[in-house]
């Protein structure tokens, strides 16, 4: 049995837990995430198409690990996204949670849990992420004071299967192979995960999304602004020296310097985009509609860029 990773689906999986666990967070607030994962079986493997972040532990610092508990509402999700599945000859082919900081194996919870997808399954499987085990590349040992592992290109997870159902809650459990596709090596894949990772913590807050996203929006246009502005002064102050003869060339620098900037903004943009793909189910209706609205800001600028550009041309 091989578990089939798409790059997205660990990407998501990655994004959703280290939006609660990461270095701007302090380590006592990091919180616990969980998920499903979409799919169909071919033989014994599992090949993987989606990955569905549902929800966030509440803080509680008295709580021991797995506190998932989900709401009705994350229960609602569940269903909406199973009953879209199965309309595409796909259905719930496991499930995931993150243990930020802490050991990957399968508590007393995780095992139940399991167990509800396996009962209905045979092939489910349960993935468990640790952020600090991608980010550090070590394995925590089984009791305090052992050796931590070294690890190398690993992707911070590890999947479970539980043994034999049929023993209930005292059923035991082993890993489960699994490809993940769409790096070139294994070496590459946490190297490039390593850097989504500042991204994600840099620009996928657990708090204030709209807040980070307009600052984000509002200095890129103020930015903007003051290039064009700094490039009519600076031509301004050409023509009165009498050195109009470099007008040509100063504007085609200062306006290729504008463009990039304006190519750098249209990147970062389209990743924010990209990072609605790992909201929680219930969070997308809305925030997506909201964080579209922030980003259009900057598209109603831009489509005045070349008039701008254009009238200034024409002064000198
Ligand atoms: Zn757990």
């Amino acid at each position: 049995m091989t578990v089939i990773i798409p790059k997205d689906v660990y990407l998501t999986t990655v994004a959703a837990c280290v939006r609660f666990a990461n270095k701007r967070i302090n380590k006592d607030d990091w919180l616990e995430v969980s998920g499903i994962f979409i799919g169909r079986n071919e033989g014994d493997d599992v090949y993987i198409t989606k990955s569905h972040p549902i929800m966030h532990q509440e803080l509680d610092k008295d709580a021991v690990i797995d506190q998932y508990k989900w709401s009705d509402e994350d229960y609602e999700a569940l269903s909406i996204i199973d009953d879209e599945a199965f309309s595409n000859g796909e259905f719930t082919v496991g499930w995931w949670h993150s243990h930020p900081g802490f050991k990957i194996m399968m508590s007393h919870i995780d095992i139940k849990t399991t167990l509800s997808y396996q009962t209905n399954n045979p092939l489910a499987v349960s993935l468990v992420f640790n952020p600090e085990r991608l980010v550090r590349q070590v394995e925590l040992p089984e009791k305090k004071g052992d050796p931590v592992k070294q690890l190398e290109g690993d992707p911070g997870f590890k999947i479970f299967s539980l043994d034999d159902v049929n023993k209930g809650i005292q059923a035991s459990y082993h890993t489960v192979d699994y490809v993940i596709n769409g790096f070139d090596t294994k070496e590459q894949l946490v190297a490039l995960t390593h850097k989504f990772l500042i991204d994600i913590t840099n620009m996928f807050p657990k708090d204030n999304i709209f807040g980070t996203y307009e600052k984000f929006v509002n200095n890129r246009i103020n930015e903007l602004n003051s290039l064009i502005q700094g490039t009519d002064e600076y031509l301004a102050t050409l023509m009165r020296e009498g050195a109009s003869d470099r007008v040509y060339e100063v504007l085609e620098n200062q306006t290729r310097d504008i463009r990039k900037f304006v190519a750098t903004t249209f990147i970062k943009i389209e990743n924010i985009k990209q990072f609605m793909d790992y909201l929680e189910y219930k969070e997308r209706d809305t925030i997506i509609p909201k964080i579209k609205e922030i980003l259009s800001k900057w598209d109603e600028t831009i489509e005045h860029l070349n008039e701008r550009l254009t009238e200034i041309a024409k002064k000198y």
